[in-house]
């Protein structure tokens, strides 16, 4: 499992549980997709088949069987994290009901308009001989040959016509040294000169849109090359003049289609040119290996002007890594027109996106997203669910042979596509636009994104868990990688068919990096592998891991960052532990003091804790999980409680009378924080939260309320109903100071430290401490004594410290006056209460 995965399935898992412990039923359905070109491939070697030789459902029902093993796998790992989810329930893009659901999406789709059947040029991988989506090409550098070539000719066999820029400036350049003439643009003038010295012209400059309709031969196959207009012809670069293939380029398919060009595209699956080609001998070529050899031909016709490398960034399959084609040839294409664009991009006004700048990412994406290629020639995916005209394939529009092939869908997934004929399904009538009634099965399956598009229609809504779900209520949690990937295929099937973006929030994290900030690889060595943390320090590390790091940008992973994190881990682990075991004798039903007895000091361990529950619960609101750590783990866990309250509680604890009021008080509130703690912390250290509330529900310490079952069965906590808690932090600030004066104090020589010291303190009227007597501020501040202090100072001051009278009690090692035996009066009483009556 890559450190990304742990990360997105651990952020995905805090959401649903304290969405759970909020009272919202929040199902979590995991899911897996399932077709595509990775396990195609892995299999195809595996087997040493061949996509040509092997039959299709053989090979479908050999991959389902090759996903199910590796989604066993990984739902082990997650389960392993701790990830809640229906797991013996998941959905899954290879099983029938979910093939169903494509089939029923697309087939929508193609009613409404939005599918169709075109042909225009798309990515197309030679390697893996298929077509590609733009979310499946990556951009790296090639080299590739870029040549200049003598009027009237142009590059490439498939090319039909010369592109010319309207504004441009064309002149008549007439070499001095040769007296050739070339009709060039302003930026090619140059160059000619560069080749052939200083030019002149007879003619005057002509602008481009006067050049749209000339007629030019192409060299390579003395074909006619039509003049026409485009835009994008640079005026600053290379002639002035561009050649054009319909068939190979999107702007030049947008160039041919408004001249009427022929898309010619004489080039075969696996990147060959096919006998179309003109000239005809290059058949059976790759187009890579043809371009020296139309180089040199150009060379040898003595058309060639010049021959430049160039470095660019070209498109790359994501799978093979080869370089890809732009090939055009009949495609099943998602179109996004004018109007639907527009929607597209109001849809997204609709949806929260955390961070916000999610919106902007995916703008920038939708204003110029071309048309969505669905179509794949491959074998593992969802089948294509069209049938079309044997003679002019003409698709069948046929509401009640399409329900049929759902139907049969659910039953017995995509593999009946193959098993049966078209009668089978009904596809008999005939054909709309030429009568003939015979239909053959389109071959060609779904794109695998289209798969994960349709989520929201193949399982939300399908699902009895999730039946009546909101829009609005659904959250994508993702990469931010996926603005390309799956919110926008997501967002383009939803906003065709309802109208409306199929998420309420999009929320986004970084990628995992390593402690300097590189991605991890194995050839860095850099790779902490998820699995080797939890066998080394258990699951709940990962987990705190993520929820300590601000994952809206790229998130660190080292070993340094870790030990951090495992030992906050182990403060968190030592508080608990510390509540826990000073419950042992404690019965909550006998024992439990009312809210409005409490010790001064445990009614303001109780206002804290009130307080980070409001904090903690507005940070979970707002997925900012960070800052939740922040507040239970540093202000309350280890500031208030680890640093202050429980160390000066021990006292208590340890040595008052087991009954004693002030040490029941104490355990009350130990009581209430550490079953408020497991909840607050179950969606985080979820392990140690179950660990925490089983302990409790062993020693028969939870309250009647409780739901012993599991923690993640209980509400969020609310707050502990006080009225008038002072506040814990003046307590806090009163120690830090004592605590000051004692140090200096002991730095003299004059106290041992706090059990002997004795403080002169001005404590502030009005205060919470100006309600204690000294005996119960000694015990808060933690020192074996305290005096009213006449000078007017709020702190006490280092050299009015002096040793406490008495000597040291043989009990609890506080300086006090003692009795007979040795022992303080308070240690005599606990000594008494102890002996059996
Ligand atoms: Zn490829
Ligand atoms: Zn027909
Ligand atoms: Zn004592």
């Amino acid at each position: 499992m890559p450190e990304g995965h742990a990360l997105n399935k651990i952020l995905k898992d805090i959401i649903v549980k304290y969405k759970s412990l909020r009272g919202f039923r929040s199902p979590y359905i995991p899911g897996w997709d399932c077709h595509g070109l990775p396990i195609e491939h892995q299999l195809m070697k595996e087997k040493g088949w061949d996509k040509r030789k092997v039959g299709r459902v053989p090979f479908r029902q050999e991959a389902t069987r090759y996903a199910e093993h590796w989604i066993e796998a990984q739902k082990r790992e997650f389960k392993r994290l701790g990830v809640l989810g229906e797991w013996d329930r998941p959905y899954k893009t290879l099983s029938p009901d979910y093939e169903a659901g494509i089939a029923r999406a697309f087939y929508d789709l193609f009613e409404k308009g939005y599918v169709v059947q075109d042909k225009k040029p798309v990515y197309w991988c030679p390697t893996c001989e298929t077509a590609l989506a733009e979310a499946e090409v990556e951009y790296a550098d090639k080299t590739s040959t870029s040549v200049f070539v003598k009027f009237p000719v142009v590059e490439w066999p498939a090319n039909v016509a010369l592109a010319f820029h309207p504004e441009g400036r064309y002149r008549l350049y007439e070499s001095g040294q040769t007296h050739e003439r070339f009709l060039v643009g302003d930026p090619g003038w140059k160059l000619l000169e560069e080749m052939f010295g200083p030019g002149k012209s007879n003619a005057p400059a002509v602008e481009g849109l006067s050049l749209e309709g000339l007629v030019a031969k192409n060299p390579l196959n003395n074909n006619d090359s039509q003049g026409v207009l485009a835009e994008f012809v640079s005026a600053e670069e290379g002639t002035g003049v561009v050649h054009i293939a319909p068939g190979h380029g999107e702007d030049d398919h947008v160039v041919g289609k408004s001249y009427g060009l022929p898309v010619l595209s004489p080039v075969d699956d696996r990147g060959r040119f096919t006998p179309e080609v003109l000239p005809n001998d290059l058949a059976g070529v790759s187009v890579w290996d043809a371009n020296p050899v139309i180089v040199e031909r150009l060379a040898k016709a003595q058309t060639l002007l010049k021959e430049v490398k160039i470095t660019h960034s070209y498109p790359h399959c994501w799978r093979c890594k080869n370089p890809i084609l732009f090939r055009a040839a009949l495609q099943w294409f998602l179109k996004v027109g004018d109007a639907f664009r527009t929607a597209l991009i109001q849809s997204t006004n609709h949806v929260d996106w955390i961070p916000e700048y999610g919106q902007e990412r995916i703008l920038g994406m939708l204003r110029t997203r071309p048309d969505w290629c669905l179509s794949r020639q491959r074998y593992w995916g969802t089948p294509i669910p069209m049938f079309l005209c044997e003679q002019c394939r003409e698709p069948l529009r046929d509401r009640a042979v399409f329900d049929r092939v759902v139907a049969e869908f659910e039953k017995h997934g995509g593999d009946v596509w193959y098993e049966k004929d078209a009668a089978y399904f009904g596809a008999t009538t005939p054909c709309a636009k030429c009568g003939h009634a015979g239909y053959r099965k389109e071959e060609d399956i779904v794109d695998v994104w289209f798969d994960s598009g349709v989520s929201w229609a193949a399982v939300l809504g399908r699902r009895p868990e999730t039946r009546g779900t909101k829009r609005t209520d659904v959250m994508y949690l993702e990469g931010s990688d996926q603005h390309r990937g799956w919110f926008q295929t997501s967002l383009l099937p939803a906003v065709a068919l309802t109208g409306e973006p199929p998420f309420g929030r999009v929320l986004t994290h970084g990628f995992v990096l390593d402690g300097q900030g590189r991605a991890m690889s194995k050839s860095l060595g850099n790779v902490i592998a998820p699995q080797e943390l939890i066998q080394k320090y258990g699951a709940d590390i990962v987990r705190l891991w993520v929820a300590v790091t601000d994952y809206r940008e790229d998130v660190r992973l080292s070993q340094d960052i870790l030990d951090r994190v495992i030992d906050t881990y182990r403060k968190i682990r030592n508080t608990l532990r510390f509540l826990l075991g000073n419950l042992a004798d404690f019965d909550p039903g006998k024992h439990a003091r009312p809210l409005n007895a409490l010790d001064p000091l445990d009614a303001a361990a109780l206002g804290a804790f009130n307080e980070t529950l409001e904090k903690a619960s507005r940070h979970y609101d707002e997925a900012a999980f960070h800052l939740v750590t922040a507040t239970l783990a540093d202000s309350f866990c280890i500031n208030a409680l680890s640093e202050y309250y429980l160390d000066v509680r021990k006292d208590v604890l340890y040595c008052d009378a087991p009954d004693a009021p002030r040490r029941r008080s104490a355990q009350t509130a130990f009581w209430i924080i550490a079953r408020g703690l497991a909840k607050v912390l179950a969606p985080l250290l979820s392990f140690t939260a179950e660990e925490t509330w089983q302990t409790l529900r062993e020693e028969n310490r939870l309250a009647p309320e409780d739901n012993p079952e599991s923690v993640f069965l209980n509400p969020f906590p609310s707050p502990v109903p006080l009225t008038g808690a002072p506040v814990l932090a003046e307590f806090l600030r009163a120690r830090r100071a004592v605590n000051e004066a004692i140090e200096k104090a002991r730095q003299t020589g004059v106290v041992k430290g706090a059990n002997d010291a004795l403080l002169p303190l001005k404590v502030p009227a009005g205060g919470p401490l100006a309600s204690l007597d000294a005996a119960a501020l000694a015990s808060v501040l933690g020192v074996a004594a305290v005096q009213p202090a006449t000078a007017p100072v709020d702190t006490p001051e280092p050299g009015a410290v002096t040793v406490a009278p008495g000597a040291k009690c043989g009990r609890c090692w506080l300086w006090r006056e003692l009795t007979p035996a040795g022992l303080c009066a308070r240690c005599a009483d606990a000594e008494r209460a102890a002996q059996p009556a």
